[in-house]
Formats: structure tokens, C-alpha cells, sequence
């Protein structure tokens, strides 16, 4: 049995930082579980994106005065904040502020896929990869002549290593992999594919979407050289992310971007590049957001992430339990027992997953039905569609008790 989520969190305390949990949904109060989509914002991180408005808000590196001084000192401590929180000890140098994982993938893929690879080249992914990094590779390697390999998942929703070891060769450039897959749950070795990918004299790129709001993540344990999230998975705001890069990976590369806020010196004949990362932030960028980024992560690490890790798994487990007790069910991903991240995707025999979800909603239950952005792993399994109850810091056993009420309810229906 899974350790109750009382005994790890003070969930109770927890959810009176986010009163959008008192919301009442058709005269019952609201059960969040799409996490995994986008969480939840508490009154800290609310609060220091109002204080900024209401106290700093200017533009930052090109102003003298003490509003643009203040704003461009948070918003660069702010870098350093998201560099500390994932492990990278270079600092704000190693985190380029992006506005989600997805335009992280975009910027290597521009700035170093476009110009590295050609034909004869290979970037690895696994079955299990998120639209975000599936569609951009495959665009890039189209135009370059690459070719894009993947690495099997088994029945199980794990990646088969030894297939892994047998595609990374080299001709391998580059490896795109989940770090916690947002479909299966499944939590991937990425730190046995980076010792792959360098064997190869490849690179890696790991997309820790999932894994950055609810583990403890170390980009130098795992010697990632590019490493990405969203901000708004990890209770900060939309529009604000990171992209973790290696310092000296990040020297080398050319901007994806060109104009203000990344230059040092512009010429009619030349231009020279501004120092990290600010090379790789053209324009003006998301300061409230990327502030209320770092606040965010001093949310998270005030609760500590090995503690919301296990809360993440306990809740896991305690659904698979719950949800085990229906004959026309299957549960995608890991079996019971196994660690995994805090979701939980399905399939009912009788009942769609949108039909899940809608009828769910009349139960003020919030989950997500369809692909969740993985397509061709869905195809993979022989599914168009998945439900998928996803957990976060606030959420209790007494919630999945009516998430699984509400199913009982929706199987019912469809009798
Ligand atoms: N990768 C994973 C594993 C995800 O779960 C998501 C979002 O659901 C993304 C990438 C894309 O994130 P964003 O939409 O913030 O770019």
C-alpha cells in the first residue's frame, strides 16, 4: 500500500496557497487532475507577478533608470535561480529563458541542428516522444537529409536499452529524449542514453517537461548537454521556460534569433553576439514572467522536491490501486509497484476517452483526454485517444476516490 500523501505533504496547508482549488464547478467544488497539462499558480508566485506590475515594470538591459535597473537585476538572478534549481552550476551563462519546452527543442534544432547535420547523419528519439520534439526533429532532419531513428518502448512503457545501444551509433549526432514520459509516466534512464550518446560523440537533449515540476532533477549528474522545461508545468506562469545548455556548447553555437537585447556591437558590415545567454534572447523577453519563474522554484524547493517526488508516486500508485478494480481497463505504462511520475493514461473498453473526460466534467473532475502530443506512440499501442488523471502537490486521495466514482458513473451510462 502507498504511503498516504498526508504523511509526505501538508497538503491541507498547500492548498490554501491556490484558492483556484475552491473554485465550484457546477455546485461541486473543482478535482484538478491535469497537472500534467498545466498546474496550478499559487498566491506567492500570483503575488510577485502583481508586485511586479504594481512596483517594477520596465524594460530591462537598455534603461539607466531605477526601474529598468531593478527589473534587469531581477530578471537575470532570476537565470541563475532556474540554473541552481536543475543543477547546473555555470549559472545564468547555462540558461537561456525560452517560452516553453517546445521553442527550447526549436532553438537546437535551428541554431545547431540546421547548421550540423546532412545526409548520412542520424538523430536518435524514443517511440515515447512529445510532439514537441518529434515534429521539430523530423522537420529538421527533412531539410538537412538527416534521418530520424527511435528507440523502442516495450510492453511495459519502458525504452528497450539494448535497441538503444544498437541505434546510437556513429552516425548518431544528436538524442532527443523524455525524461519523464507525460503519456506512460514512465521515467527513462536518460543518464545511461547521455553515456550512450557520448560514447558516439553525440549530444543529448532532454526534455524534462514532466520531470522538473515533480523530482529532483540534476542536469550534471545526468551530463545532459541541452536540458528543457516549462514554467508553467512547475506552478509558474505561461510564456516562460528554460533551456539548460552547457557553456561551452552554448559559445559555439550560433543565435537562433536576431535583433535587440543579443547583441554586442552592430555594424553596417557586422555584428558581434552579446554574452550568455542573452545571445539567445532577442527582443524584449517575458521579465515578469521569467521573475515569477524563479519564485515558483523557491515554492517548490520550500516544499522540497524528493518530498513531492514521493507524493507524486504515492498518488500514482494509489490510482493504479483504485483503477485496478476494473475489468475493462488498461492502464498504459508501468505496472503497479514501479516508480513513476505522477500520472496515470487509460482506456476503458465501453467508454471514449472524450466521453470520459465530459462526463467526468459534470463531476467537476478536470482530466485529459485524446494523444497528449504522442501520436504515433498511441498508434504504437493501438489507440486513438487516452484519458489521463495527472497529480501535483495539492491533490489528495480523496479526489481519486472521485475520480474513480465519477468513472464507475460514466461506465454506467455507456452499460
Ligand atoms: N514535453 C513534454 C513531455 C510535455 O508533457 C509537454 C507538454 O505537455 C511538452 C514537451 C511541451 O510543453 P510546452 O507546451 O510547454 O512547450
Amino acid at each position: 500500500m502507498a504511503t498516504p500523501e498526508s504523511e509526505i505533504l501538508d497538503v491541507e496547508s498547500i492548498r490554501d496557497d491556490f484558492p483556484i482549488l475552491d473554485r465550484d464547478i457546477g455546485g461541486k467544488q473543482l478535482v484538478y487532475l491535469d497537472n500534467a497539462a498545466t498546474s496550478q499558480t499559487p498566491e506567492q508566485v500570483v503575488d510577485a507577478i502583481t508586485e511586479y506590475y504594481y512596483e517594477t515594470n520596465a524594460n530591462i538591459h537598455r534603461g539607466l533608470h531605477q526601474l529598468s535597473q531593478e527589473a534587469s537585476v531581477a530578471y537575470e538572478d532570476a537565470h541563475d535561480r532556474l540554473a541552481e534549481f536543475i543543477g547546473a552550476s555555470g549559472g545564468r551563462e547555462e540558461m537561456v529563458f525560452v517560452r516553453n519546452t517546445t521553442e527550447a527543442e526549436n532553438l537546437i534544432a535551428y541554431a545547431w541542428g540546421l547548421n550540423e547535420l546532412g545526409p548520412g547523419d542520424e538523430v536518435v528519439m524514443t517511440e515515447m516522444e512529445h510532439h514537441s520534439s518529434l515534429v521539430t526533429w523530423q522537420q529538421i532532419a527533412e531539410r538537412t537529409g538527416a534521418e530520424v531513428r527511435y528507440i523502442r518502448v516495450d510492453e511495459e512503457g519502458h525504452l528497450d536499452m539494448d535497441h538503444a545501444a544498437e541505434l546510437i551509433t556513429d552516425d548518431t549526432q544528436m538524442v532527443s529524449a523524455l525524461h519523464v514520459s507525460n503519456t506512460l509516466g514512465t521515467i527513462n534512464p536518460v543518464g545511461e542514453l547521455a553515456d550512450l550518446a557520448h560514447d558516439h560523440d553525440a549530444y543529448i537533449f532532454v526534455d524534462g517537461a514532466q520531470a522538473v515540476p515533480t523530482m529532483p532533477v540534476d542536469v550534471e549528474a545526468i551530463d545532459a548537454d541541452f536540458y528543457a522545461f516549462s514554467g508553467h508545468k512547475m506552478v509558474g506562469p505561461t510564456g516562460i521556460g528554460g533551456l539548460y545548455g552547457k557553456k561551452h556548447l552554448l559559445e559555439e553555437m550560433d543565435p537562433f534569433m536576431y535583433g535587440g537585447g543579443m547583441i554586442r556591437k552592430v555594424e553596417f558590415e557586422e555584428t558581434t553576439w552579446h554574452d550568455l545567454p542573452w545571445k539567445y534572447e532577442a527582443g524584449t523577453p517575458a521579465i515578469c514572467e521569467g521573475i515569477a519563474m524563479a519564485k515558483a522554484a523557491d515554492y517548490l524547493d520550500d516544499i522540497g522536491m524528493e518530498r513531492i517526488e514521493r507524493h507524486e508516486n504515492a498518488l500514482a500508485q494509489y490510482t493504479i490501486e483504485q483503477l485496478s478494480t476494473f475489468d475493462d481497463i488498461d492502464i498504459l505504462g508501468p505496472s503497479a509497484g514501479e516508480q513513476r511520475g505522477g500520472l496515470v493514461s487509460f482506456t476503458l473498453d465501453t467508454v471514449h476517452p472524450h466521453d470520459i473526460s465530459e462526463i467526468l466534467n459534470d463531476y467537476s473532475v478536470a482530466i485529459r483526454a485524446g494523444d497528449h502530443c504522442t501520436q504515433p506512440l498511441h498508434d504504437k499501442l493501438g489507440k486513438t485517444a487516452s484519458a489521463r488523471a495527472s497529480f501535483y502537490i495539492y491533490n489528495t486521495r480523496e479526489e481519486i476516490d472521485a475520480l474513480v466514482e465519477a468513472l464507475d458513473a460514466a461506465r454506467d451510462l455507456f452499460e
